[in-house]
């Protein structure tokens, strides 16, 4: 159910506050540190942030998706690290288990994920099958009453972290792609998984992904989310819903890196000038604004749109396309806003700009809903 009006305003404001007051201040060292402080960590746990989407029967703030969006905006102006840290807990990590898991499975796990005592990671990827995810080839071989997983996972945000990931496997070798595909509530510590080396990432430091490796990792049965063969739709119902919420970050970094420009801009003076008199200067922030602001009315229809019960396929795939291209375009121009200061790390603006650059790439790449987008566009015109 909704918030009343005043309880979902004191939320966003809260949350406005630790972001500006908290998180902001803490930036440069996240980065050079490649890790969140514990503090912050515990401070984000006493906010409710990692039970932002779970039911409040379980513990969670139960959030509805244009809420979840306005809270998405406000984490979105620092650097996107922070917002990992619980990311997977609200959204890939937690939302197979809250949309299609049995009453039972939801109480053993889903306290616990939303005060954040239990991490969760969402293991589709593979070296092999990335954008084409339904080609998964990491077995589930199915063993009385467990089955036993075979295969590697790869790119797994918070893998170092997690007590439990959410993993796709293939059921049913004679069904290639999504048929034969499975999904499994699989506990970190499984004899058989372990995890690699956190990767060096271009941006986004201070949130890690590594790969998940499974040797005869045996599986309770019960721990299956969903009927066998249902694990891709389970899959794309997450990033569905993950789509948005990725999206609204994108407006809040995007809001951000406008509001440095405009702050850079009136302070920086040119030819006996400040930078923000100059009508080329101008241009830039007068397209960011636009851009992100059409993102935001994109992004909260479309999330509004969900919580009616309607599907929003075709909506999130294009508020995500929309919105980390556009997030892309703003760091852009906020280098060329700071000119060489753009360019050197003091300023926080590369790293913005390095950061937002994976909102293109993961939970599908531009290119990936530019075919949902089109795919869906198609039926809903043939004739
Ligand atoms: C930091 C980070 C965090 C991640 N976190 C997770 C996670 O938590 N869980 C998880 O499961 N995965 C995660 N991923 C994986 C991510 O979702 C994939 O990297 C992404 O889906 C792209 O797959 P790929 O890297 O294999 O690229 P590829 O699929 O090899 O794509 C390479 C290029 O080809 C394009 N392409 C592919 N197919 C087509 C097509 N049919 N038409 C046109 N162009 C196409 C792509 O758009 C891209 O430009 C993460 C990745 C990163 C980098």
């Amino acid at each position: 159910m909704a918030l009343d009006l005043d309880t979902r305003d004191q939320l966003i404001e809260t949350i406005r506050r630790f972001v500006a007051e908290r998180l902001r201040p803490l930036e440069h060292q996240v980065a050079e540190d490649d890790a969140v402080p514990e503090s912050i960590v515990a401070e984000m746990r006493e906010l409710g942030l990692f039970g932002l989407s779970i039911d409040p029967e379980y513990g969670g703030l139960g959030l509805t998706m244009e809420e979840e969006c306005l809270v998405a905006i406000e984490l979105g102006r620092t650097s996107p690290a922070f917002r990992s840290v619980f990311g997977t807990n609200v959204g890939i990590g937690s939302q197979g288990l809250a949309m299609f898991g049995t009453d039972e499975q939801k109480a053993r796990f889903l306290p616990r994920i939303a005060t954040g005592e239990l991490i969760t990671s969402f293991a589709l990827t593979e070296p092999e099958a990335g954008s084409d995810s339904a080609a998964v080839t990491t077995r589930a071989t199915k063993d009385g009453d467990h089955y036993v997983l075979n295969g590697a996972k790869r790119f797994i945000t918070n893998a170092d972290k997690a007590g439990l990931f959410t993993v796709m496997a293939r059921t049913d070798p004679d069904k290639p792609g999504a048929k034969g595909v499975s999904a499994f509530l699989v506990p970190a510590d499984s004899p058989g998984l372990s995890i690699g080396k956190p990767e060096q990432k271009m941006g986004q430091h201070g949130a890690h992904v590594c790969d998940v490796i499974m040797e005869d990792v045996r599986v309770p049965a019960e721990n299956r989310i969903g009927a066998e063969g249902e694990g891709f739709k389970v899959a794309m119902q997450v990033l569905d819903r993950g789509r948005l919420h990725i999206a609204a970050v994108c407006i809040g970094c995007a809001e951000r890196l406008i509001a440095d420009c405009v702050t850079y801009a009136s302070e920086r003076k040119q030819f006996g000038k400040l930078i923000a008199e100059f009508q080329l200067i101008q241009a830039m922030i007068a397209d960011s604004r636009t851009e992100a602001m059409a993102a935001k009315a994109l992004v909260m229809e479309t999330a509004r749109l969900r919580d009616t019960g309607a599907s929003t396929t075709l909506e999130a795939a294009a508020a995500k396309y929309f919105a980390s291209e556009m997030v892309g375009r703003v760091a852009d121009r906020a280098v060329q806003v700071f000119g060489g200061a753009g360019y050197i790390a003091d300023y926080g603006i590369e790293r913005f700009y390095r950061d937002v650059r994976l909102f293109r790439i993961y939970e599908g790449s531009s290119q990936i809903q530019q075919l949902i987008i089109a795919r869906e566009t198609l039926k809903d015109y043939a004739g």
